[in-house]
């Protein structure tokens, strides 16, 4: 590594430490003021006027919904150069915040389709965007040393917008969001229950394929007391739920895959038998090639139990988002990175996980990498599992209403995406062109433990 190189870490050190106090307001702003998906209104007015305050050459706004591009050219830059997008989400969940912190968020979304929600940043998402927003700050502040561009990239709607609407990563880049430049390595984060300032990486899929899956069950409307004069659309949701239990043993055990019914709406009353139950949920492939077999499987299931009971059935796959996949070649050549920022025993191999993100469509187009940043009161056991610091706020998952994240972890997650662009701006972090026009593989050329989200001791658990 060049002295100039050398010098150039240091400063971006420095300046993250200078920022860090915004970071954490900003970050507290955000999460006190959480926005549901595709509604990021307010969030995401915030990040460009920050953006514009920066100078940046240019801010995109109103991307796909709600998304926000900064654009920032380096000294450097010149067409046809690197260009690295980092990418921040910055939508909450419907999830009542009892994290605890006295910025806890105390929102209510009550015109959201299928709300009122409760609304909290239960995934994370706020401590994603102010970090992006700290690394622009960061990053806006050495341009003159940039030999190439950065794109600062909000995207909304990361866990999915209503049914009814579009939205996420796939409809910033049909927006055109990446058109010019085009980024030659996109990067991502996402903040995770492992003992802060760790890194968690994996070569292979990190996160698994996902689809919405949407059942309608069709009946015959009548009274409750004389179901034979009707279809009772009820015994075949039965035989549905039951019969997911055998869809796992269909597929091999060696790839993990879940199909998980979270929501049942029905239109019926203690005494009336209604005409259509509908069921939602989510199928998850560790290995993408599986997805089209089960749903085949599933809508298998779902027609012929609605069948065998009289009823009909459609069923709709909706959200599909590939999974987020990490080749060995850009894993390896972030890793001197990654070690540098945290610290050479904090930087471990993590399990796959059957959350997806969809900055998988980003990193699969462009190339690059997404990595698990702990942020949470644990250590890891000799196994390599994060459990919690005695006397400590415990190990909590990503959705779950208790979830938190440390706020002195923030400026860890800035300097992790400034080393990020600037070696990869540098050349230092890349990798050969074939492995970056990767059309998401499911991996058929790599080993079974690289193709699937086999459970391992010190998998990370995040994600949408
Ligand atoms: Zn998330
Ligand atoms: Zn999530």
């Amino acid at each position: 590594m060049s002295a100039e190189s050398d010098a150039t870490h240091g400063e971006l050190d420095e300046r993250a430490a200078k920022v860090a106090d915004r970071v954490v307001a900003w970050r507290r702003h955000l999460h006190r003021h959480p926005e549901l998906s595709n509604r990021e209104v307010n969030t995401a007015r915030l990040v460009a006027d920050e953006l514009r305050a920066l100078g940046l050459d240019e801010v995109r706004t109103g991307i796909a919904g709600h998304g926000v591009v900064g654009v920032l050219r380096g000294a450097g830059a010149a067409p046809g150069g690197r260009v690295v997008a980092l990418r921040a989400d910055m939508d909450a969940l419907p999830v009542k915040d009892l994290c605890g912190a006295e910025f806890a968020a105390d929102v209510v979304d009550a015109d959201y389709p299928g709300g009122p929600f409760p609304v909290s940043h239960a995934c994370g998402h706020d401590c994603h965007t102010a970090m992006v927003l700290g690394a622009a700050t960061v990053l806006a502040g050495v341009r003159d040393r940039l030999p190439g561009t950065v794109l600062f990239v909000f995207q909304p709607a990361e866990e999915g917008p209503p049914v009814t609407e579009e939205g996420g990563a796939r409809a910033m880049v049909e927006a055109g969001a990446f058109a010019d430049p085009v980024p030659t390595m996109a990067f991502g984060l996402h903040v995770t229950p492992y003992p802060k300032g760790y890194v968690g990486y994996r070569i292979g899929n990190q996160y698994a394929a996902s689809a919405l899956v949407r059942v309608v069950v069709t009946g015959k409307q009548t009274h409750g007391s004389t179901p034979w004069e009707g279809v009772d659309p009820m015994p075949a949701v039965g035989a549905v739920l039951t019969g997911v239990g055998q869809l796992y043993r269909q597929v091999s055990a060696f790839a993990p895959v879940t199909v998980s019914i979270g929501h049942v709406e029905d239109v019926g009353r203690f005494n009336i038998i209604g005409q259509t139950v509908t069921l939602w949920g989510t199928v998850r492939c560790a290995v993408e090639s599986d997805m089209a077999e089960v749903q085949r499987r599933l809508t298998t299931l779902v027609e012929h139990s609605a069948a065998a009971y009289g009823a009909a059935a459609s069923v709709e796959y909706l959200q599909a988002v590939p999974p987020v996949h990490n080749t060995r070649p850009w894993v390896e050549s972030a890793l001197p990175t990654l070690r540098r920022v945290v610290g050479e025993d904090r930087v471990v191999e993590t399990g796959g996980t059957l959350g997806y993100d969809d900055v998988s469509e980003f990193v699969r187009r462009f190339g690059g990498l997404y990595v698990m940043l702990g942020v949470q009161e644990a250590t890891l056991d000799p196994s390599g599992r994060p459990v919690p610091v005695p006397g400590g706020r415990g190990v909590v998952t990503n959705h779950n209403p208790h979830f938190y994240a440390d706020d002195d972890t923030l400026v860890t997650g800035v300097r992790l995406h400034a080393h990020v662009a600037y070696d990869h701006l540098t050349g230092v972090l890349t990798a050969p062109e074939a492995e970056r026009s990767g059309t998401g593989r499911s991996g058929q050329a790599e080993s079974a433990a690289e193709r699937s989200g086999q459970a391992q001791p010190g998998r990370a658990e995040s994600g949408a």
